[in-house]
């Protein structure tokens, strides 16, 4: 899937692409809240945006690589829905999101419960670190 050719948001807002995580992934603007940045993190999973999600993730827990492409050509993720059932930020620079994704790899369902928090630096959100929720 090419993120110019798709007209709804993968993020499941319902919203259009364009007026949705396109302008983040194409670095028109920073994505404004964590909630946001969540959802365009999440799209970006969908779409394969690798460079995306490296550079919305702190310096601090950023991996060198995700392998993306590769990952989806030996274990094909389709994602299926993004729920998030919470967000709160605890002071102007730190926030989290607390959401459910759904996905399949080779026709079994699985099920993503995490809590992730989020950093202000420069004006812009990262990703910090995520801790899966049981
Ligand atoms: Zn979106």
């Amino acid at each position: 899937m090419h993120s110019d050719k798709i007209s709804i948001c993968p993020c499941c807002s319902t919203l259009a692409y364009a007026h949705c995580c396109g302008p983040y992934h194409a670095k028109t603007t920073f994505a404004p809240t964590p909630e946001k940045l969540m959802r365009s993190r999440y799209s970006a999973y969908v779409l394969l945006l690798e460079s995306y999600l490296l550079d919305t993730w702190h310096i601090s827990t950023r991996p060198l690589t995700l392998h993306l492409a590769e990952e989806a050509r030996i274990h094909p993720t389709k994602w299926l829905n993004l729920m998030i059932l919470k967000t709160q930020q605890n002071s102007p620079e730190k926030g989290m999101v607390e959401f459910i994704a759904k996905y399949k790899i080779t026709g079994k369902a699985y099920k993503l419960h995490e809590i992730s928090e989020f950093t202000l630096e420069n004006n812009q959100w990262f990703y910090l670190v995520g801790t899966p929720h049981y």
